[in-house]
């Protein structure tokens, strides 16, 4: 965990154009947009991948997605995918959950 990125990035021991956070979570600007809006909605808490999540993670997950609803709307984004990338084979890179916001 010491050398997790997004861990860094919760500390702010690393930067990034943060855009929201509350108690569970901060949402940052992805550093290599795929959209206009391309934001990561990240739990503080460190869990690898979604393949790791437990029951107990739900309310979680289910805050992850209203907080990303919310930024949507506050970027006046009119239509946007979210998406988990879950393990290497399904392109994900930095091992801590986090959901893509990407948006018009
Ligand atoms: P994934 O492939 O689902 O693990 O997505 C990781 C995302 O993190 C990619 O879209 C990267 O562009 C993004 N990323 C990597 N490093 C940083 C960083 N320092 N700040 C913001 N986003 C980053």
């Amino acid at each position: 965990m010491e050398a997790c990125l997004f861990c860094k990035i919760i500390a702010g021991e690393i930067p990034s154009k943060r855009e929201y956070e509350d108690e569970q979570c901060v949402a940052f600007h992805d550093i290599h947009p795929k959209e206009r809006v391309h934001l990561l909605v990240v739990p503080r808490k460190h869990i690898p991948t979604i393949a790791d999540i437990t029951d107990t993670d739900s309310p979680l997950i289910g805050h992850l997605t209203y907080v990303a609803k919310e930024l949507a709307a506050k970027l006046n984004s009119p239509g946007y995918k979210l998406q988990w990338n879950v393990g290497k084979e399904g392109g994900q890179e930095v091992f801590h959950i986090h959901l893509h916001l990407m948006g018009k």
